[in-house]
């Protein structure tokens, strides 16, 4: 799945417990998304690909070093380290990093038709190549889908609860999303 959808269902699963703090939420969703930075290799492959010794990171290491139990535990370390909850966060971490393989297992086919298996058991062992038959690709509708419906859960929640992922970036601009949801979808309630 892309980035973006791996963002809203990390963001969904932090919005679980709503009593997290700020910080904790973004621990929470960020570890959905960081799998993917072994797929930072692709610069490095395309700015060699015309060179005398052409540099393969993104062929051979994505979906591969970031995409393991070894590097799930490595960053469940670390959210616990900077969390505020330890416990709860560390955990929801180590969900929503599994969420993020989940999601690539059952939808992210590439055009070539590569299912990218997923080495699970890496560093440990190399016996695990996780794949599914019924995988559909990357740009598929129900990728599509799913990520449509997060975000409108995302909208829904932040109005009730008055912030969005927008947090993350901009204490100015989340308040301005908040204004506009809860002037357009006013309170049904009246006193
Ligand atoms: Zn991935």
């Amino acid at each position: 799945m892309s980035p973006i959808t791996h963002f809203f269902i990390g963001w969904t699963v932090a919005s679980s417990v709503p009593s997290l703090s700020k910080r904790d939420r973004a621990l929470v969703t960020w570890a959905s998304v960081v799998p993917d930075v072994d797929g930072l290799g692709i610069v490095a492959e395309k700015w060699t690909q015309n060179s005398a010794h052409p540099l393969n990171w993104w062929s051979e290491y994505h979906h591969v070093l970031g995409h393991n139990l070894g590097f799930a535990l490595a960053v469940t370390v670390l959210g616990a380290i900077f969390a505020e909850r330890k416990f709860v966060t560390a955990a929801l971490v180590f969900i929503s990093f599994h969420f993020h393989l989940v999601g690539d297992l059952i939808g992210a086919r590439g055009p070539d038709g590569d299912q990218w298996p997923i080495p699970y058991m890496l560093p440990f062992s190399n016996r695990w190549q996780l794949t599914w038959s019924g995988q559909w690709a990357l740009n598929a509708w129900p990728n599509f889908l799913i990520t449509g419906t997060l975000i409108i859960a995302t909208l829904v929640l932040a109005r009730r609860r008055g912030f969005s992922p927008m947090e993350m970036f901009s204490r100015k601009m989340d308040a301005e999303i908040i204004a506009a949801l809860r002037c357009r979808f006013p309170s049904r309630v009246t006193s």
